[in-house]
Parts: C-alpha cells; sequence; structure tokens
C-alpha cells in the first residue's frame, strides 16, 4: 500500500498531502473502515488515533479486543478532506481501488463498517445507520457488522444502558463472539498474559 503514498486520484492530496492507509494488524481477521483521517490522524500518519479512534479502542478492549492485534483499521478515503467534510462520492470512489486492495490483502472474515459513510461505501445503503448498526449483513462472502460512528459516540457519551455506547459495545461484543466461532480467528482473552502476537 506505498503507492497511495504517489496517488494523486482526486483533489484531496493537493489540500493536504497525508496519505493514511492503516494501523493494527494486516493478519487480523477483522477489518475496521472508517470514513476519513482527520487532523490528528492526518498528523500521526494513522487512521482513528484521534479522540474518536481512542473512544473506539477502549470500547474494542472492553470486549476483549486488542485493536492492534485483532484488528486492522483503515478508512473509506485515506487522505483528509478540507475541514473534516464528508468525503464526497467522487473521492470515496476515487479512492476505492485502494480499499479494494486492503480488503483482498488483509481477507478479513469480518468487517465492521463505522458510520453511515463506509456503510454507503461498502454496501451501497444511504442513511439509516442507527437502524442497521447490530445487523450482520453478508457482502462478497464476508460478515459485516454496522457500527454508530465514534464521533457519534463522543457527542452522545451517556453511559446508560440502550444509549449509543452501550449499543456499540454490544455490536462489538457480537463481532467477538463470532470471531471466537472460527479457528483462525479465535481471539485471546485481554487478560491473558500468555497472549500471542500475531506475525
Ligand atoms: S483520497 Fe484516496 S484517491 Fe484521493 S488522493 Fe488520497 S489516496 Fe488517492
Amino acid at each position: 500500500m506505498d503507492a497511495a503514498n504517489g496517488c494523486g486520484s482526486c483533489d484531496l492530496p493537493f489540500t493536504k498531502p497525508q496519505v493514511v492507509v492503516s494501523r493494527g494488524n494486516p493478519q487480523a481477521c477483522l477489518m475496521m473502515i472508517g470514513e476519513a483521517p482527520g487532523a490528528r490522524e492526518d498528523e500521526l500518519g494513522k487512521p482513528f488515533v484521534g479522540r474518536s479512534g481512542k473512544l473506539m479502542d477502549r470500547l474494542m478492549e472492553s470486549v476483549g479486543l486488542d485493536p492492534d492485534v485483532d484488528a486492522y483499521i483503515c478508512n473509506v478515503v485515506k487522505c483528509r478532506p478540507p475541514k473534516n467534510r464528508r468525503p464526497t462520492l467522487v473521492e470515496i470512489a476515487s479512492c476505492r481501488p485502494w480499499l479494494q486492495q486492503q480488503i483482498e490483502l488483509v481477507d478479513p472474515y469480518v468487517i465492521a463498517l463505522a458510520g453511515s459513510t463506509a456503510v454507503e461505501a461498502i454496501l451501497g445503503i444511504k442513511g439509516g445507520i442507527t437502524k442497521l448498526r447490530g445487523q450482520w449483513q453478508h457482502w462478497h462472502g464476508r460478515l459485516l457488522m454496522p457500527l454508530l460512528h465514534p464521533a457519534y459516540l463522543l457527542r452522545n457519551p451517556s453511559p446508560a444502558d440502550g444509549a449509543p455506547i452501550a449499543l456499540t459495545r454490544s455490536d462489538l461484543n457480537e463481532v467477538r463472539h463470532r470471531l471466537k466461532q472460527v479457528d483462525r480467528c479465535a481471539v485471546v482473552p485481554m487478560l491473558d498474559s500468555s497472549r500471542r502476537r500475531l506475525p
């Protein structure tokens, strides 16, 4: 994916040249796809490292998923849109070959789609993320789990049962449960000090 650094397929690199490809484990059974890099991601060159990404990390950890070991994390669009605006359909389509290449290389058993842009980009379903979240989808032989976007969770921080954060934890728990049922994806509990890191 280093080739993406020289990509000029859409106008985004002319506004900000950082290409943010991925973090995590390319051999993971779980792939998390978000929308686009924000300011912090652009600065560090890694996806999901700003406030919302850290919240998603904590939620993953709370259900026993290590974001750096059990997941490969990326975005639909690899360059930061100006002022964090939503990427346009042209930008999403321009960046799609890179995303497709990532999916083929990682070959994930489960793809978690964080937010409506990721759902629309992969499944072509526009809107309705609050109804779609938590509902398994099937796509080209893979299981997909739509999730609420962590930026939305930051704006809705209630810890109450049934609130967005609790719902997302439940959805991630469902993901972990599904991964555990597949031999090659078995997730070692976070508290196990003998946890083996994948190569
Ligand atoms: S957003 Fe994607 S298509 Fe556009 S320049 Fe960056 S890597 Fe290329």
